[in-house]
C-alpha cells in the first residue's frame, strides 16, 4: 500500500525556522581560532615535519637504506646511500645516508615512512608550519631535517665510539661522544680542513618544540 503524503507546513512557516537555525548559533560557544597570535598545542602524536635523529655522541642513526622512499606512496623521498669510511663516519656501521631529501609539495604527513625506518632515524616532530611560495623551498634537505645536536654530542663527520661497534650503539651503550672526539673533514661534499667546521644542525626547531615518536 502507498504511504500517504506527510503533512508540510505552510510555506511562510519555512523561513521562520531557518532564522531560529541561526539564532540558536549566535548563542554557541565560538570555535574561531586566533592563529596565528595564538597557537594551540598539538596532540603528542601529532604528524609534523619530519626529523632525523642523531645517537647520543652525534652519530647520524640513518643507514642511507631507502625503505622510507619505499615506502612512502607520494614518492616524496629521495635517499642516497655511502659508505662510510675511518676518515669521514656519519654513522656507526657501513653506510649512511649522504644525499636525504623530502619534498613537501607531495608529503601527505601519513607516517609510513617513519614506520619503514628499521634505525629510528626518521621521526616526526609537532611542527606544522611548512607553508611556502617557493616549490623549491619545500624540498628540504638533510641539513634543514637533520636533528640539532645536544649535550654531550660532536658534529659529524666523527670517530666512532673507542671499542664499540654498531650494535653498542643500537644496545644504548654509547651515552655521549668520547672525551676528545673531534670532527672531521667532511672532503666528499668538498670540505678543506681550513672549513672543516660545524655546519649541520643549523636551522633545527627549538628543542621544546620537537616530540620525538
Ligand atoms: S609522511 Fe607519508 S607522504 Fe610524507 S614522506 Fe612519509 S611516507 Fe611519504
Ligand atoms: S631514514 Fe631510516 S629508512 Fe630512511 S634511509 Fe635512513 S635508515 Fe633507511
Amino acid at each position: 500500500m502507498a504511504e500517504e503524503p506527510k503533512e508540510t507546513k505552510p510555506g511562510f512557516q519555512n523561513p521562520v525556522a531557518g532564522f531560529g537555525v541561526t539564532f540558536k548559533a549566535m548563542f554557541k560557544k565560538r570555535l574561531t581560532e586566533q592563529y596565528p597570535e595564538q597557537q594551540k598545542t598539538t596532540a603528542p602524536r601529532f604528524h609534523g615535519r619530519h626529523q632525523l635523529n642523531r645517537h647520543p655522541d652525534g652519530l647520524e642513526k640513518c643507514v642511507g637504506c631507502e625503505l622510507c622512499a619505499w615506502a612512502c606512496p607520494a614518492d616524496a623521498i629521495y635517499v642516497e646511500g655511502a659508505d662510510n669510511t675511518d676518515e669521514e663516519r656519519y654513522s656507526p656501521g657501513e653506510r649512511y645516508g649522504r644525499v636525504y631529501q623530502i619534498n613537501y609539495a607531495r608529503c601527505i604527513l601519513c607516517g609510513l615512512c617513519i614506520e619503514a625506518c628499521p634505525t629510528r632515524a626518521l621521526t616526526m616532530t609537532n611542527e606544522f608550519e611548512l607553508a611556502d611560495s617557493s616549490r623549491a623551498n619545500l624540498i628540504y634537505t638533510k641539513e634543514q631535517l637533520l636533528a640539532g645536536l645536544e649535550e654531550g654530542m660532536v658534529d659529524t663527520p666523527h670517530a666512532i665510539y673507542p671499542g664499540t661497534d654498531e650494535q653498542d650503539y643500537y644496545r644504548g651503550l654509547v651515552t655521549e661522544a668520547a672525551s676528545g672526539t673531534e670532527r672531521q673533514v667532511a672532503t666528499s661534499q668538498g670540505e678543506k680542513p681550513q672549513d672543516a667546521a660545524s655546519t649541520f644542525g643549523e636551522g633545527e626547531p627549538a628543542s621544546e618544540k620537537v616530540i620525538r615518536r
